[in-house]
């Protein structure tokens, strides 16, 4: 799962920018054309998938205390 995302309606991971990117501005489906959600609400979304992904960067520094930097 990379973007993490799919239309609710047709599964399409598309999706269709509104002009002028603002929080209340609403993205479309690019598969049914449905109105998703407000841009404001999907970069929230995006960017809370993409901090769990890369775990929490204290934990990381705390874990790595004792062990050997990267190369
Ligand atoms: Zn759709």
């Amino acid at each position: 799962m990379r973007s993490g995302f799919g239309c609710e309606s047709c599964g399409s991971p598309a999706v269709r920018l509104p002009a002028e990117l603002n929080d209340d501005a609403l993205i479309q489906c690019d598969g049914c054309g449905c109105t998703l959600m407000a841009w404001g609400a999907f970069k929230r979304r995006v960017e809370a998938q993409d901090a769990a992904e890369r775990h929490d960067p204290a934990e990381r520094r705390a874990i790595g205390a004792g062990v050997q930097p990267m190369r």
